[in-house]
């Protein structure tokens, strides 16, 4: 019996989880074994992680466990800390791992390939400010967004009891600082004495962005109808202001300083440390592995890269993809389609993205975006198409990581579900 081709994941994000589900569905017919790597035991979809630190969260199906998803979907999964690729012995080394009392509870371990691909997702770059990393929040995975509850927790019932408004700065106003800001005005409801008197601001919410205007690079109209959203939820901005530290309890720029309770750092991204140490790849400017159009690295025809870890500059482009699960989840399904077609030698043909558009989700605020209808005709959209087109792109990760039948009962289910709406989640 011939062996199975063994394809393996690194990393069940966005991305990595979409393409090792839809190759573990083909996996029988097409002769491969598939194997996804994670650091941790459940996954939690990326996008809604600045719901998870506010306590929004409404669906209920946000992190779902991988070794559920393994037994269910057909892939094999593996937990640990991705340290190296061998590309030589073509293994993959992933950590020991160790208890909180420093007891050694698994050896590092080699998980061989023949196919490999690097979906390990990305992080917040810092650009080299002082502070940042002692006392600045980044949201980048779901560890970030419990700390940041629990600290926002306890100050909010500290507000409440003192009246001392607590003051939360956001550096940055892309899409995770905005959608951050909405989402805490929605939050701070939960700590309202609902029996008293309409009460005072228990939050304070500024962003500091360092360009001349929000979301640098994006549509007029966008800009404008965030600008007229966090305005009504009393969201303070301002521009201009590039941060020259993050000191505890301030940040500070040449314009100015702002108090902060809790400062969160959400401006711009950049690979993570991880992929220079991986392997000898080519990295980018911004330390994420250059792959072809063919997602594949230039060094290694047998490695992959894809998401955030991936650096894409598609022909007639001046700059490579950005890193947005819309781009990971695209590029997830056409390796899906191609991998084995590659494996078995076949010429395939180039991936091309499609841009469905750019929305942001502002809470009670609610969406407002740009439905991508080809480069020069996308429409300004908001209201309830906004917020279905929002949550459309949720709606197709869990097809895509569910399967069909489980992911439509998983979509009703959360349209059915008790904490649907505006419900609060503000635990673990
Ligand atoms: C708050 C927030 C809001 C966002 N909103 C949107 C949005 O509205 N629309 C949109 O398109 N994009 C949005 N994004 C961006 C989007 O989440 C990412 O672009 C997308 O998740 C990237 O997918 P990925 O598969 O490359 O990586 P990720 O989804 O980040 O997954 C990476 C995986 O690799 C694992 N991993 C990392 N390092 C290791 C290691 N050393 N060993 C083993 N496993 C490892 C992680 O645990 C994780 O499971 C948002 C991001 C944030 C933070």
């Amino acid at each position: 019996m011939t062996q199975a081709h063994r394809i393996v994941v690194l990393g069940g994000g966005s991305g990595g989880l979409e393409l090792a589900s839809a190759l573990a569905g083909r996996a029988g017919r097409a002769g491969l074994a598939v194997t996804l790597v994670d650091r941790v035991g459940s996954h939690l979809w990326k996008p809604r992680l600045h719901e998870f630190a506010a306590g929004t969260v409404t669906s209920t199906l946000s992190e779902i466990s991988f070794y559920m998803l393994a037994d269910m979907r057909g892939f094999r999964f593996e937990q640990g800390c991705v340290e190296a690729i061998d590309r030589s012995r073509r293994t993959v080394r992933l950590a020991s791992i160790t208890g909180a009392d420093g007891e050694s509870l698994a050896d590092a371990r080699d998980v061989a390939y023949d196919t490999c691909v690097v979906a390990l997702g990305g992080q917040t770059a810092d650009f080299g400010t002082p502070g940042v990393a002692g006392n600045a929040i980044r949201l980048d995975a779901k560890a970030d967004a419990d700390a940041f509850r629990e600290r926002f927790v306890s100050l909010m019932i500290h507000a409440r009891e003192t009246g001392r408004a607590a003051k939360i700065v956001i550096v940055g106003s892309g899409a995770t600082g905005t959608e951050l800001a909405a989402h805490l005005r929605v939050a701070e409801r939960a700590f309202f004495d609902r029996a008293g008197e309409p009460p005072d601001r228990l939050l304070e919410i500024t962003i500091l962005e360092a360009a001349a205007e929000i979301m640098p690079g994006s549509d007029e109209a966008l800009r404008e109808g965030i600008l007229e959203r966090l305005s009504a939820l009393d969201v303070a901005v301002v521009t201009g202001a590039k941060i020259s530290s993050v000191e505890r309890g301030e940040v500070r720029s040449a314009a100015g300083h702002w108090p902060a309770d809790i400062t969160v750092w959400a401006a711009g991204s950049s690979g993570l440390p991880v992929l220079a140490r991986l392997a000898d790849f080519n990295l980018d400017a911004k330390g994420r592995i250059r792959v072809d159009e063919h997602l594949r690295t230039d060094i290694d025809e047998r490695i992959f890269a894809l998401g955030d870890a991936a650096s894409l500059t598609l022909p007639g482009e001046e700059r490579p993809l950005p890193p947005t699960a819309q781009v990971a989840s695209q590029e997830a399904a056409y390796l899906a389609g191609v991998l084995p077609e590659t494996i078995e030698g076949r010429v395939v043909l180039p991936f091309r993205f499609k841009d469905k558009g750019k929305l942001v989700s502002l809470g009670r605020a609610g969406t407002v975006g740009l439905l991508g209808l080809g480069r020069r005709n996308d429409v300004f959209i908001d209201g309830q198409f906004a917020t279905a087109a929002y949550n459309a792109l949720q709606r197709q990760h869990q097809w895509a990581v569910l399967g069909p039948l489980r992911g439509s009962l998983a979509i009703f289910a959360d349209m059915v579900s008790p904490a649907r709406g505006p419900a609060l989640k503000l635990h673990g």
